[in-house]
């Protein structure tokens, strides 16, 4: 029977350290820091993530700021972007999706000021992340759930170097700089979408199987190698409730970790998300 990955712990400990810090930072700045999110219109899964980050940065004493706009006015939108841009007290910003399609998601993300972006989306942070080395040591924000992937797998000591890790998707969000962060890391990444052929003949050479496609339940135990970790990135709203991309009973039954849902990757992820808040603000200021 698999280990359970829980990330709830690895939450509150970060969330301990960070309001720690917060209370220091904050001290010397002589403000309070601030995260705001813009988003265009009232998506119903974007307003319940959105009050789960509201939540969390009371918890931690951080300021949040909602910017719901109109999904009809880009330019009002963009002018949004470019105030909070140049507001002093505002540390990070946060788009939130989806954007109207013809806006063109990643020139309005290009926008924003990369010593603000939190979620690591402006093509200067994603370049630094994919250069690697001393970028990642000195300056650039990865995307909140990829660089929750490697606390948790590195929290609950499982190592990376010289692994096969499978990885099932390759979004900008997610799959794309975790293989980013995995090759940092000295694991051997396979990154699989959907035109993959023969998909389980790849997910079952993994040592470490990431499943983050967003199809519930997708992932079953012919398609995962005895011993494996699985990872699953998924968040599925369902008849049932919510439900991650891997079949969580039958695949726990065979493989050596596996991460829940909820209650896995999506705690540690929120908590980057402060980290990169506070990592922002450190920059902006020079503060050490
Ligand atoms: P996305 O943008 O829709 O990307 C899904 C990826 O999965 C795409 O690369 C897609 O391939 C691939 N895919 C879809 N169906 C597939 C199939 N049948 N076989 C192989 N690959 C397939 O989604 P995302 O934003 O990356 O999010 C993925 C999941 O993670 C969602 O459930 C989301 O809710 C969840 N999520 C969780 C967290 C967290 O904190 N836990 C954070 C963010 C997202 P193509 O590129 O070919 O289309």
């Amino acid at each position: 029977m698999a280990i359970e990955l829980d990330g709830r712990p690895l939450a509150r400990a970060l969330r301990r350290r960070h309001r720690d810090e917060l209370e220091d930072i904050q001290n010397r700045l002589g403000h309070p820091l601030t995260l705001a999110v813009v988003r265009a219109g009232e998506d119903k899964a974007s307003t319940s993530y959105f009050r789960q980050i509201r939540n969390l940065c009371q918890r931690v004493d951080m300021e949040f700021q909602e910017h719901t706009l109109p999904a009809t006015d880009r330019e009002q939108f963009i002018g949004r972007i470019c105030r909070l841009n140049a507001d002093p007290r505002v540390a990070g910003i946060m788009l939130g999706w989806p954007l109207p399609e013809d806006w063109g998601a990643e020139f309005i993300a290009s926008l924003l000021d990369p010593r603000k972006d939190v979620d690591g989306l402006h093509p200067l942070n994603a370049g630094r992340l994919f250069l690697g080395g001393e970028y990642l040591e000195t300056g650039t924000f990865v995307p909140n759930t990829p660089a929750a992937v490697i606390h948790l797998l590195r929290h609950y000591e499982i190592m990376l170097s010289g692994k096969h890790t499978v990885l099932i998707g390759r979004s900008n969000v997610v799959g794309r700089p975790l293989a980013a962060l995995l090759i940092a890391h000295d694991a051997t990444v396979t990154v699989c979408h959907s035109r993959t052929a023969e998909l389980a003949s790849h997910t079952r050479q993994a040592d470490i199987l990431v499943a983050a496609m967003g199809k519930a339940n997708f992932v079953t135990p012919d398609m995962v190698k005895p011993g494996a970790v699985v990872v699953d990135v998924g968040i599925n709203v369902t008849p049932d409730g919510l439900a991650g991309d891997v079949q969580y009973d039958a695949v726990s039954k065979i493989a050596s970790a596996i991460t829940p849902v909820p209650g896995g990757v999506g705690p540690v992820t929120n908590a980057m998300l402060i980290e990169n808040t506070i990592r922002a603000a450190r920059i902006q200021s020079t503060l050490a």
